[in-house]
């Protein structure tokens, strides 16, 4: 159980502010990601295009802008939980709040700070029932490191880099599996052209085939995945033998359990006073995209902004007895010493 001031619940850009922020407050804080990187949607859905209207930095790109928040933080060391969902929330006797997450890791917080944007980024799965039963064994969000199936059928799914990057170099291996598969509804790929070029290569020589097709279920024997049940591009139902399944099909937000917490909710976001941006429950705050407020913008400047009042409310409760004052950082020694910048 780690105990802590503040628990922040999201890396995003605006989590990340948030840890900047409790640090001025002296304020130490540990934040947990679903995503096995910070960055949020800056780096998950817009790493390399320009935003425009940060205030003070005329471009960036979503992936400088989270570089820049890591530097910035860095004086306060947050300590990062990544690739873990935060499942449950639950007040103790004391006022504390007990957070767990879907790796076991378990937290005592004085303070949350909901920093969920849109929700936790997850793998996209297909609409076939069943295949969480065999996720980790049979059915794979990624190419495990070190993958040996010489002697299996695999099946990718997805058209994305990292899919017909996974195809590839699966079929390149010294001992390929017994047969590597890729289907996709066409044969039509996001994919960047070099990859696209050795794929086809590699579909030309007969080491991966191209499947158009949409997965529509799994047939099972005796426990074990034993083929893939698919619509062809003709509408038949067909069948294709699969021992090992990759499912690359790209992340997608999903905003999960954030919604049973308990927290008056409208539309699907939190509901925050405009003061220090606490929730209708003590000590749990809300910030950036997943708030909602008369007025709210859902931006990345919007964000920063709550996140300087709720270090202030949450400050209330972390130092029950200490008048905190607003420091400039231009001026405040205490605070250049903070920074390590004397
Ligand atoms: P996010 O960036 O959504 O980060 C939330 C993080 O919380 C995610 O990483 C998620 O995995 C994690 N999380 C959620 N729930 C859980 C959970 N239960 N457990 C663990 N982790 C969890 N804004 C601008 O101001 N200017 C722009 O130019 C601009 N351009 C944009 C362009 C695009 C294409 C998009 C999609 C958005 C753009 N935005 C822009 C909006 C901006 O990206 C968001 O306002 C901003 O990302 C919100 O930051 P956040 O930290 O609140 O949430």
């Amino acid at each position: 159980m780690i105990e802590t001031d503040a628990l922040i619940i999201g890396a995003g850009p605006v989590g990340l502010f948030q840890a900047f922020q409790l640090g001025l407050l002296e304020i130490s804080s540990h934040m947990v990601d679903a995503l096995p990187y910070v960055g949020g949607q800056c780096v998950e859905l817009y790493a390399d295009k320009p935003i425009y209207d940060i205030p003070g930095v005329p471009v960036c790109t979503g992936r400088e802008l989270i570089e820049s928040l890591q530097k910035q933080v860095a004086p306060f060391k947050p300590t990062l939980h990544l690739g873990q969902l935060v499942s449950s929330v639950e007040r103790q006797s004391d006022g504390r709040l007990r957070v767990a997450t879907s790796t076991g890791t378990t937290f005592l917080a004085k303070t949350l700070f909901i920093a969920a944007g849109v929700g936790a980024f997850q793998a996209r799965m297909p609409n076939v029932e069943g295949l969480a039963a065999h996720t980790d064994k049979q059915v794979h969000l990624g190419l495990p490191e070190g993958a040996q199936w010489a002697d299996r059928d695999v099946l990718v799914l997805g058209d994305s880099d990292t899919a017909l990057q996974a195809a590839i170099s699966l079929a390149e291996q010294t001992a390929p599996p017994k047969s590597v598969s890729l289907m996709h509804r066409r044969n039509v790929f996001v994919a960047e052209p070099d990859t696209i070029a050795s794929f086809n290569a590699l579909v030309a020589a007969g080491r991966i085939q191209f499947v158009a097709g949409q997965l529509t279920g799994m047939e099972e024997a005796a426990g074990r995945l034993t083929a893939a049940l698919y619509l062809d591009a003709a509408g038949a139902q067909q069948a294709l033998p699969v021992d090992e399944l990759l499912v690359l099909l790209g992340l997608s937000p999903k905003l999960g359990p954030v919604a049973h917490w308990g927290l008056d909710m409208e539309r699907r976001q939190i509901k925050v006073n405009t003061e220090t941006y606490g929730t209708d429950q003590p000590g749990i705050f809300a910030v950036g995209d997943i708030n909602t407020y008369p007025g709210k913008k859902k931006l990345i400047l919007c964000g920063f902004h709550e996140c300087v009042l709720a270090a202030f409310g949450a400050s209330a409760i972390v130092f029950p007895d200490k008048r905190v004052l607003l420091q400039y950082t231009t001026t405040s020694t205490r605070l250049h010493a903070l920074l390590g910048v004397d």
